[in-house]
């Protein structure tokens, strides 16, 4: 029974890391990198999503951050994407943020000027929020 679980952890765990959107081509992103956070790391949160959280990171990343950066044709880093409550408090996220439910991700291309060419082609792809931020440091989109 117990190297049952093992396997199963294992299986959940490569999951995590493999990068979705393989019908068409492997996708740059990955719910690992929409979870990982420093900040967590430094704290000792737990920043493990839930199984909900997981299916709206995999909708956005379907339907955002990967046509985006199809079309951007550039990396485009996630500096933030789920949080859980704990890590959405220690970050100073607002109580109510699209971060909580794994439906956001702050984003960068690394400069003001590529996050500028990034907004324009976010704009026309679907979203619910789009904010520019730290005076276009980094984009927040949530679907
Ligand atoms: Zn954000």
């Amino acid at each position: 029974m117990k190297s049952t679980a093992i396997i199963a952890t294992a299986v959940t765990a490569m999951e995590i890391a493999t990068p979705i959107g393989t019908k068409e081509a492997v996708s740059h992103f990955t719910i690992r990198e929409l979870t990982y956070s420093v900040t967590a790391h430094r704290l000792d949160i737990d920043n493990t999503p839930p199984p909900d959280a997981v299916v709206c990171m995999r909708r956005l990343i379907d339907k955002v951050l990967e046509p985006a950066r199809r079309q951007l044709g550039a990396p485009i880093k996630v500096n933030s994407g789920y949080r859980c409550k704990a890590l959405n408090r220690a970050v100073g996220g607002v109580e109510r943020s699209y971060h909580l439910a794994g439906r956001a991700a702050d984003i960068t291309t690394g400069s003001v000027a590529g996050n500028r060419v990034l907004w324009s082609i976010l704009h026309k792809l679907p979203h619910t929020e789009l904010i520019w931020e730290g005076g276009g440091a980094w984009i927040h989109v949530a679907l």
